[in-house]
This record gives C-alpha cells, structure tokens and sequence, in this order.
C-alpha cells in the first residue's frame, strides 16, 4: 500500500529471526559450469538452507510478526506442496500465534512429511477441500473427487479467518508485500555478486505467483530502471500451467470462490485446474500484479518449461553441485542451463544468475517417479485453456 517510500525498514525481531539462517551462500556453480562446458558464469543464491528449505520463510516470519504486533491470535493460510505452510507453521510458532493450514488434498495425500513438518511445529493441517467451510462443501458437492487446489484452499482459509475472532489470512506468494519481504534474497546477492566481482547478464527465477522471482530480481530490475542497465529478467514457469506466457491480463479473484479483491494479472482465469504436476508450487492460476505489470511493459521475459525437462536438469544439477533442487527451482536451473548453452553455441562470455528457491529432500516421490520413468509432460491445449479464460470479465479492454 505504501507508495511513497522507496525503502522500508527491516523491523529488529524480523532480523533476529533471520540471523539463524541468512545471510544465505551466493555460490558459483563450477560444477555445472564444467559438466555443460560453458563459457558462461554461473551463480546461483541458496534459498533452501533456511530452517524449512525454502525462501518461503522470509515472508513467513514477517507476516506472523505483523499480525502479532497487532494483537492478533490466530492466523489461518493455504498450502499446496506445503512449502509456504511449514515456513508459516515456524513462524507462528515463533511469535506465539495459533495457525489453520488448508492444505491442497492432493498434497495432503502424496506429501505427508511436509504435514508432518507444519504438525511438528504446532499448526493445525486440514485436506482441502473439507466440510469445515461452505466453500469446501460448495465445492465438494458439486465435484465429490476433486483432489484441490491452491485456489479453493485460499477460499477456505479466508473464510475461517472471517469467522473467527482475532484471527487474520495470510498468504505466501502474489501479494506486493510478500515480494517485498523477498526482495532480501536479491539485495544480498547484489551485495554478493559485487564481492565476487561481476555483475549479471542475466537473472533468473521460477514463477508460481511471483515471490521468489520477484525477490531475486527486483534489486536488479531497479538498476534496469533506474539507471538503463542492460540486464534480462527471466521468469521460468511450468508448461501446464503458463499465465505469464499463455494467459490474460485482466482483472482476477486471487481465489477460487471469489473471496479476495479483483486483483489485476496475468491469469489462467481463477476456476483453472492445473494438472497434477509434480511442483505444488508452482501450480497457481495467477501472478502478482506488479510482475504482471512488467511483463505487461516488456521489462522482464517469460518461458514455460516442460516436466521432464525440468528433472532433466534437476539431476544434471545434483550430480554437478551436490544439492537435490526443489522441482520448482528445476524451472529456474532449466532455463539457467538453456542459458549457458546460448552462451557456449554463440562462444561468448555471460554472468548467469538464479534463485535456487528450495531443496527437494522432501519430494523425492517425484524424483522416484521420473527415475522409474513414471513422469510424463502434461500438454494444455488451447481449448482446455480457452474454457477458464472465457469465464474472465473483460474489464481490462
Ligand atoms: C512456493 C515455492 C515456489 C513458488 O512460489 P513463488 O511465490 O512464485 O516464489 C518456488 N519454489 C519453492 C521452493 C517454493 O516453495
């Protein structure tokens, strides 16, 4: 909301916090630059050695320290993989706040152990869709089998903290002030970067509604802005479910039922179902309004990535640098590694730089799957995707 100050203050308790994991390593991938035999440099900031293994917590612990600072009690929240909700199970926990998890029930069924992480710090976890709502029985009624989605989920957290006293919704991705907490990724590694003597061609981060993303180039974009750096932004998404390159910009619900505000971004349309891919993620029907607004204006590029390409890469990366990536920064790493072999093809020099937004300890399903050659991509026609954009109001002519 605030549109007039260009920096906003860290708060000291958010700092604390921060201290037992950032700031995080800025690393120079030597291994993967050796295994692809680039010219290119390659440098990646790891995100996944924060408590939970993801950039998740940045936001997580700004939120519940927000929402303590104004008496609050409870909290409620969605999940998909359940990224977000272990971040914010540790973070309520800190700050001595009850939290409600609706988990996507897909999720809730495959990925147990990040239920079991979000239980083991104290919050409550629910299958969504569930009972526990009229959104949920709305849903469930009509559609018994449907297995959720980060969509229907949002409805259900935001009902429940309408209904309950003291209690607020908070939400891990696409809103400005999340971006906002992120871009302390970007800031460190601009810091970094300069200790390491270069600077980035090009910058790169996977895009679910936009968190991570925004927070490893927003720095970066700002010297774009602000003084005409020559310098792309990338954002990588999922084929299967591509707002920024096959979607509208229009006005959308951030939810499924129509809750939230109308919030104006690149959209799938807010009833989309994206197929069941492995990254949880990364499966959300809309981006935030600012990177959908630069995209929009043509300052950052968008690239959809295929499933098995992603794991493809995901393995190149674990045997090169010793870390099993999350299957959403696999977008990131894909489109890094397509990158370099640009720069080896055309045998020129290139700074590369990307978000490896998370570890994939926990979804090793995944990668059992594609092992076993379990895995398929998932192609989106236009007339599956023709059917939710046509329901968008055209407000944005
Ligand atoms: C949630 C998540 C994402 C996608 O969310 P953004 O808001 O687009 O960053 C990417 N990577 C990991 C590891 C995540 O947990």
């Amino acid at each position: 909301m605030n549109q007039k100050d260009q920096w906003i203050e860290i708060p000291e308790e958010v700092r604390d916090l921060y201290k037992i994991w950032r700031p995080t390593p800025l690393v120079r991938a030597y291994g993967l630059e050796k295994a692809l035999d680039t010219p290119a440099h390659i440098y990646f900031k790891n995100e996944s050695v924060s408590p939970v293994g993801s950039h998740k917590l940045n936001s997580a612990i700004a939120q519940a320290y927000y929402c303590k600072k104004e008496g609050l009690t409870n909290i409620t929240t969605e999940t998909g993989a359940g990224q977000w909700g272990a971040a914010l199970s540790y973070a309520a926990k800190a700050f001595g706040l009850n939290l409600a998890v609706y988990m996507v029930k897909i999720s809730y069924h495959q990925k147990p152990y990040r239920r079991s992480i979000m239980e083991t710090f104290g919050a409550e976890v629910i299958a969504s869709p569930s009972m526990s709502t009229k959104a949920g029985r709305k849903i469930i009624t009509a559609n018994p089998n449907y297995q959720g989605s980060l969509g229907t989920a949002i409805s259900e957290a935001v009902e429940l903290a309408l209904e309950t006293p003291n209690c607020k919704y908070t939400l891990g991705s696409v809103l400005n002030h999340v971006m906002l907490h992120q871009t302390v990724i970007g800031l460190e590694a601009e810091k970094q970067m300069e200790m390491a003597g270069e600077y980035p061609d090009v910058v790169i981060g996977c895009f679910g509604g936009g968190s991570n993303f925004s927070g490893i180039t927003s720095p970066f974009l700002r010297h774009k802005l602000v003084t005409g750096k020559d310098i792309r932004v990338i954002a990588a998404e999922p084929a299967s479910c591509p707002k920024l390159t096959r979607g509208q910009f229009q006005y959308d619900f951030g939810d499924e039922i129509g809750y939230t505000p109308l919030i104006p971004m690149f959209t799938l349309g807010h009833s989309f179902a994206p197929a069941n891919i492995h990254v949880g993620g990364l499966r959300y029907h809309g981006a935030g309004s600012i990177v959908s607004q630069l995209r929009r204006d043509n300052f950052i590029e968008a690239v959809d990535i295929k499933q098995l390409d992603t794991f493809k890469a995901a393995l190149l990366f674990a045997q090169s640098e010793g870390i099993i990536p999350a299957p959403e920064s696999s977008h990131a790493i894909t489109a890094a590694i397509r990158e370099a072999e640009i720069a080896k093809e055309e045998g020129k020099a290139k700074t590369i730089l990307f978000n490896l937004s998370g570890h994939g300890l926990i979804d090793m399903t995944a990668y059992d799957q594609y092992i076993s050659g379990d895995l398929s991509n998932y192609d989106l026609t236009d007339e599956e995707l023709n059917k939710t954009l046509g329901q968008l109001e055209q407000i944005i002519k």
